[in-house]
């Protein structure tokens, strides 16, 4: 059985720091207004897991969460 790996931002967590989004666009993007992450792409692909991993990591809130499904 192949597993789906989504995320899934918190907005009530992001402060808009920008680190999802300089080591993983441009699956995330900030709003033009508030700054906060905008997801772009939940589904991660094989090919990006690293780059998203790493922006989940960096995130300074933890806002950001991968989801094994
Ligand atoms: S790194 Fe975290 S706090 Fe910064 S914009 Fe992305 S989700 Fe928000």
């Amino acid at each position: 059985m192949s597993s789906v790996v989504r995320v899934e931002a918190d907005l009530n967590k992001c402060i808009g720091a920008g680190q999802c989004v300089a080591n993983a666009a441009p699956a995330f993007a900030q709003d033009d207004d508030t700054g906060l992450v905008v997801v772009n792409q939940d589904l991660v692909a094989a090919s990006e897991l690293e780059a998203i991993e790493n922006a989940v990591y960096a995130c300074p809130t933890r806002a950001l969460t991968l989801i094994i499904e």
